[in-house]
Order: structure tokens, then sequence, then C-alpha cells
């Protein structure tokens, strides 16, 4: 079993507020919220960091992009940032890849 933040979260040993989910990846909000809304959106399979991706995650990591999409049309947000940092140098803090969504025009 991974010791891992998020997959603890994605198997429910950590508990959150899931705003969706499905067979690729989970939508959560952030612990510590940089902007009104802070969502971050998880893939299942634990890919350590963009860095790692390997042929075909690409898919994966579409996905998370186009459910970010739909979470914000769902949200009403006019407008937001999608982030993700790669490696420590890049301010990347849990080694499982995820993309943050942030807005203040929710
Ligand atoms: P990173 O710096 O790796 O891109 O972002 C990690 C994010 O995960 C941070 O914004 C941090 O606030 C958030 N975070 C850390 N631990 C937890 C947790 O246990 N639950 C949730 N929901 N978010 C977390
Ligand atoms: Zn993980």
């Amino acid at each position: 079993m991974s010791d891992c933040i998020f997959c603890k979260i994605l198997r429910g040993e950590i508990e959150t507020e899931f705003l969706y989910r499905d067979d690729i990846c989970s939508i959560f909000p952030d612990a510590n919220p940089k902007a009104n809304t802070h969502l971050l959106i998880v893939p299942k399979k634990h890919i350590s960091t963009i860095a790692d991706m390997e042929e075909g995650d690409e898919k994966i990591v579409g996905h998370l992009v186009l459910c970010a999409k739909n979470i914000a049309e769902k949200l009403n947000l006019k407008g937001y940032t999608l982030q993700i940092n790669v490696g420590k140098e890049g301010g990347q803090e849990i080694f499982h890849v995820h993309i943050h969504l942030m807005s203040n025009f929710g």
C-alpha cells in the first residue's frame, strides 16, 4: 500500500469532500486554499510527477484537464488558473501528479 497522502485520500483513509469521481480521477478541495475556489484534480494512478510520465499517461493528464473544465463550468467559474508544479524546485510538495484549479471568479 502506498504511503502517499493522495493515494490515502483516494482510498478513503484521509477524509475529504469529493466534488467529482470517475474511474480515472477525483476532485477535492485543497486543504490550504490559495483562492476562493481551490480544487485538486488527482488521477487514480500514482504517477509521482509530470517528469515521470510514461507513454499512455498523456490520456490521463488530458482527462484531468477535461474534468477541470467540466467542474469549472458546473461551478460557474468565469475564469480560472490551472497549475501543475513539477519537482521540488518547481514547488511540488505532494509527489502524486495533480492539477490545481484556482479561481476568485466563482
Ligand atoms: P503541490 O505543491 O504538490 O503542487 O500541491 C500540494 C497541495 O496539496 C498543496 O496546495 C496543499 O495545500 C495540498 N494538501 C496537502 N495535504 C493535503 C491533504 O491532506 N488534503 C488536501 N485536501 N490537500 C492537501
Ligand atoms: Zn499516490
